[in-house]
């Protein structure tokens, strides 16, 4: 079987995936969120509380701060 190779590959096949700011940290539950920067109506940072662990974590810029010390469990997303 004859496989088509990409012209430009692709630096790695993972794309980035980024932090839903609405989803815990460390259980996944739903985050109460407090928006601490905003850019046009864009959410930048916010402080983030799980409503089911009362897990508090750090969200900017598409990622939680708390994610170098524990296991992401939140869901995550990505421009694909
Ligand atoms: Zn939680």
């Amino acid at each position: 079987m004859k496989q088509q190779k990409p012209t430009h590959p692709p630096k790695t096949n993972d794309p980035v995936k980024y932090h839903c700011h609405d989803s815990c940290n460390a259980c996944g539950g739903v985050n109460e969120i407090n928006v601490t920067a905003s850019c046009g109506g864009h959410m930048e940072e916010a402080k983030t509380k799980c409503k089911t662990c009362g897990h508090e974590d750090y969200w900017a810029h598409g990622f939680f701060e708390g994610s170098e010390e524990v296991e992401s469990k939140c869901r995550t997303y990505s421009f694909t």
